[in-house]
């Protein structure tokens, strides 16, 4: 028996026929740039969001550059300026921070929620500080009161990565009253890698907010930063998203609820039944909408090899955190032993709404059967 860390085509298997028949509305239109696809599919995203606009874009990377440099072209940022982001994020969150020229700080994350401690924040406040970028990893909501209180009192910007939690609610509102993630900051980027909750058939990604001057300039950027066309305001990207992806987006987007239930259902199953001493199982968070269920333990390669050996396919998230790569080999940055520490002993379980709550069952029984 194998158990498949995520297999996207048995997951895209229920929705074939409604993705082939958007696609070839698509290849008939003669159409395939921007549109009523990408207008449509933006309405709905920032529905499920709850915010007033959502831009498409090319990937959750290029949401995030624009993002702040939608704040620089604001005034709200300036080159040098700090941005305080968890050390133990994907790259992308970092690289859309020093890509504007933006200085990364980067913060340790509590290792039970493994997102930002919100309580040490005020550790990491210097006078450059102007952003808090929160990355909601896993699809754990990372936004609450002591996160409000620091940006309030500092005077920051919000920004959240909401990449692995499109859905997620969070049990804190923010300072507008909404508690979806998407809508808690100034503005947020979404990713649409084909491996992340909503997925596209290649890449793409978003912008939610409820901020019209944010929305405005992101979207101009997007397209070589013109306000009208062939009139160039700002030095722009091309980074749009595609109508053929905006058409299987806004199929996908059908199916989000009954998905994020689906993995809600295996995460509680695994919490039930994992009963391993050596496996240290994550906290239950209301809201969290499971983009991965990630375990720890001491001897973390002989975990996941005993796991592979009798079919269990996992993966790490992530194995080497951006201060370590050879990328930012001239990072400034303070010891990082937490983040260091949760690199060396995570695993991700197979969590997809395509494992059957039996698959989850049996993987536990595996699980309990390692000693070490
Ligand atoms: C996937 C991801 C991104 C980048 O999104 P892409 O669409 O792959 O560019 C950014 N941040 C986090 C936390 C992610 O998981």
């Amino acid at each position: 028996m194998r158990y498949p860390y995520l297999n996207l085509g048995a997951l895209n298997k229920p929705m074939m026929d409604s993705l082939e028949a958007a696609a070839t509305k698509v290849i008939r239109s003669g159409r395939y740039i921007g549109g009523k696809e990408c207008e449509d599919f933006e309405k709905k995203l920032s529905e499920v969001c709850h915010t007033d606009f959502a831009v498409g874009v090319a990937s959750g990377l290029d949401a995030l550059r624009i993002i702040f440099q939608a704040y620089k072209l604001t005034g709200r940022l300036a080159p040098g300026d700090e941005v305080i982001v968890p050390a133990n994020t994907f790259i992308a969150s970092v690289l859309a921070i020093t890509q504007n020229g933006l200085a990364p700080v980067l913060a340790e994350p509590d290792p039970r929620t493994h997102n930002l401690d919100t309580s040490r924040l005020e550790k990491y406040i210097s006078p450059r500080t102007r952003a808090i970028l929160t990355v909601h990893l896993y699809g754990t909501p990372s936004f609450d009161s002591a996160l409000c209180e620091t940006a309030r009192k500092h005077n920051l910007l919000v920004v959240e990565d909401n990449a692995q939690a499109i859905g997620a609610d969070a049990s804190c509102a923010s300072p507008w009253g909404t508690t979806r993630t998407g809508s808690l900051g100034d503005a947020a980027a979404i990713s649409f890698y084909p491996a992340k909750n909503i997925g596209a058939l290649g890449d793409s990604g978003a912008i939610t907010t409820s901020d019209a001057s944010v929305a405005e300039i992101a979207r101009s950027l997007s397209n070589y930063g013109s306000e009208s066309h062939y009139h160039y305001r700002y030095q722009g990207w091309n980074s749009r998203l595609d109508p053929i992806q905006a058409a299987m987006l806004a199929v996908k987007l059908d199916y989000l609820d009954a998905e994020t239930a689906r993995r809600r259902e295996n995460a509680l199953a695994y919490d039930k039944t994992i009963i391993n001493p050596l496996v240290t199982k994550p906290i239950q968070v209301p809201g969290a909408v499971w983009h991965q269920y990630v375990v720890s333990t001491d001897k973390r390669d002989a975990f996941r090899a005993y796991l592979e050996s009798r079919g269990v396919e996992t993966a790490i998230h992530y194995p080497i955190p951006p201060h370590l790569q050879p990328c930012y080999a001239g990072l400034r940055h303070g010891s990082l032993p937490v983040t260091e520490q949760l690199a060396r002993t995570i695993v991700s379980l197979p969590i997809s709404s395509a494992t059957p709550t039996e698959d989850i069952e049996a993987i536990s029984a595996i699980i309990n059967s390692y000693q070490g």
